[in-house]
């Protein structure tokens, strides 16, 4: 479920983390969502829509439904890479 981007787009995701796409709405929701495309380590391009205060993106493959899922980006420029870093417990 590659989403497909324009070089503007691909351009703004590196630069920024992410690329507003358009207005969505889902079923159940009372008024469409801006989304954004982002780019998954894994899956490549894929948008979704910000979740929580921090307006955090996350892959919708990776995470399906699931909000306490992956962070793929947390609104800045995402860094190839540094989501594998492990985290010291
Ligand atoms: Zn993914």
């Amino acid at each position: 479920m590659e989403v497909a981007v324009t070089h503007l787009q691909r351009l703004e995701i590196r630069l920024t983390g992410r690329a507003f796409v358009g207005y969505r709405a889902r079923d159940g929701w009372r008024q469409p969502l801006q989304f954004y495309a982002f780019r998954c380590p894994v899956h490549g391009y894929v948008e979704d829509y910000p979740h929580g205060y921090a307006g955090r993106l996350e892959c919708p493959l990776c995470s399906p439904g699931d909000p306490s899922g992956p962070l793929v980006t947390d609104g800045g420029a995402m860094v190839d890479g540094l989501e594998a870093v492990p985290v010291r417990a």
